[in-house]
């Protein structure tokens, strides 16, 4: 296919940290679909879906180098090797990361270890997950009447407590959150935001497996999400969405949900 776009030239022994979307192929960026047909080698995580990876050339090196199955997973250090030993013998080299690589996905780091071998590099953005999954399930992230802001926080609380996100602060800020990788820790999560001043009621909603065919979405309220996300079986990768955003959802009922997407066909008859 062309575009009318002038692509970057993918220099060999160069490394492109490349965003591949929160799972539906759509939702890459033309830049990466332009990476992917290029690269000599990918390194991909879990998230990636396999229909992105068919986007390589046939007889491009693919390396898994990420989570499966309980197996451990390679530290960042290895990664982070492996991506300098690939660019050093010649290689373009693709660093897939699910959703924005800069966003909770250790892309930054990933950056710094190039930049100390002297590795060029170029970071291609990507949908994050936390606003693809409201979108899809058909949450503005933001409207005039109900915020000004958007946290994007993670769950996936740090050994030492010290490093934990101040929940109670982010409650004081009334603003709506999405959480990231937090399916293990919700209970933890929402007992801290409504001790910090968040209500109970406040609508919540967890979207699983968001853009993908198999996207789940429970509606619930903040005090109530967590056992009903555990009940009812939802398993990451899912977000969270807390606040008042939550609740427009309704207001938009004559949406009709087609693969996964939200249509919002007749979104004006809601008003
Ligand atoms: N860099 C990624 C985030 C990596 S952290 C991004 O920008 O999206 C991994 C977390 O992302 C998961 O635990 C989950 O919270 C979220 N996530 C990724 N893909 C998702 C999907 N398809 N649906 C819901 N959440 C997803």
């Amino acid at each position: 296919m062309r575009y009318p776009i002038a692509f970057p030239v993918f220099e060999p022994g160069s490394v492109w940290l490349t965003g591949a979307g929160p799972g539906d192929p759509g939702l890459l960026t033309l830049h990466a679909v332009h990476a992917l047909g290029q690269a000599d080698a990918i390194l991909y995580d879990a998230l990636v879906d396999d229909r992105v990876l068919d986007l390589a050339r046939p007889g491009t090196l693919c390396e898994f180098v990420g989570k499966r199955g309980g197996q451990p997973s390679p530290k960042q250090e290895q990664i982070n090797e492996r991506l300098v030993a690939l660019a050093t013998s010649g290689k373009r080299v693709v660093r897939l990361k699910g959703g924005d690589p800069f966003v909770f996905g250790r892309g930054g780091e990933e950056a710094m270890a190039l930049t100390r071998a002297g590795i060029p590099f170029r970071v291609i953005p990507g949908v994050t997950a936390g606003l693809a999954g409201l979108t899809a399930a058909g949450v503005p992230a933001t409207t005039r009447d109900t915020n000004h802001a958007l946290i994007l926080a993670t769950g996936h609380l740090a050994e030492d407590a010290d490093h934990d996100a101040n929940w109670a602060a982010l409650a004081r800020t009334g603003q709506p959150i999405v959480l990231y990788m937090a399916m293990r820790t919700l209970d933890r999560i929402t007992a801290s935001l409504i001790a910090g001043g968040l209500p109970g009621d406040t609508p919540a909603i967890v979207v699983a497996d968001a853009t993908m065919p198999d996207q789940r979405v429970l509606e619930s309220t903040l005090s109530r999400i967590s056992a009903e996300a555990s009940a009812a079986g939802f398993e990451p990768p899912a977000i969270v969405g807390i606040g008042s955003i939550v609740s427009l959802r309704g207001l938009l009922a004559s949406a009709t949900v087609i693969g996964g997407a939200v249509v919002l066909a007749d979104a004006e008859a809601a008003e």
